[in-house]
């Protein structure tokens, strides 16, 4: 059965049931489905996917094959964008690096009609990702305008830092291409010498 009969059958299924016991209901039909099925669901819901196939409208300010940049209609400050692959991609692993490219475009288009401006990612459930489907934020800022990326600073001791220099730097190394590979291992081998 395809999925768009399947949903629409649980939907049928679920009316029959009080209120009260639908949610748990729903969760018990939906662990029937596949982990393919799921995943067309949630893009389905997805309302960046939405906004991409133009079934959600949306004020573009950017718009190319693989991304989209378009204002946010509940913004942190006027001129706030959402930048997003028109791909349903949950992480930054898998994101084209153009996308960083068109950020620090718009970045720079925002900063000229505002005071600043912040680049805002979040990914995985602990940074606060609510939609699987990755978007990069970009804020124009205005002295007062109340936005607040502030954190409580905590304590690290310098060995620490260090393993995680090494953990940080060894992985970035091994991600980069081959011919900027030579460059940053030997800035690591200068830093290292420096070190006691
Ligand atoms: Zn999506």
């Amino acid at each position: 059965m395809a999925l768009t009969d399947k949903i629409l059958q649980i939907k049928e299924e679920l009316s029959e049931f009080p209120e009260e016991e639908r949610e748990e209901k729903l969760k018990e039909m939906l662990s029937t489905l596949s982990p393919e099925e799921l995943k067309e669901l949630e893009q389905q819901q997805c309302i960046f996917c939405l906004i991409a196939q133009g079934k959600i409208k949306s004020i573009k300010v950017y718009e190319d094959s693989e991304f989209l940049a378009v204002l946010d209609i509940n913004p942190a400050n006027k001129g706030h964008v959402i930048l997003f692959p028109k791909q349903h991609i949950q992480e930054i692993k898998n994101l084209d690096n153009y996308i960083f490219h068109v950020a620090k475009l718009i970045s720079i288009a925002l900063k000229e009609i505002s005071e600043g401006v912040n680049i805002h990612i979040s990914e995985g459930q602990a940074a606060g990702q609510r939609i699987n489907h990755i978007s990069i934020n970009i804020i124009p800022r205005y002295k007062e305008d109340k936005i607040s990326f502030f954190w409580q600073p905590k304590k690290v001791a310098e060995e620490e830092l260090l393993i995680l220099k090494e953990k940080i730097l060894n992985r970035i190394i091994e991600l980069m291409p081959k011919p900027e590979k030579k460059e940053i291992t030997q800035e690591k081998f200068v830093k290292k010498e420096r070190m006691p």
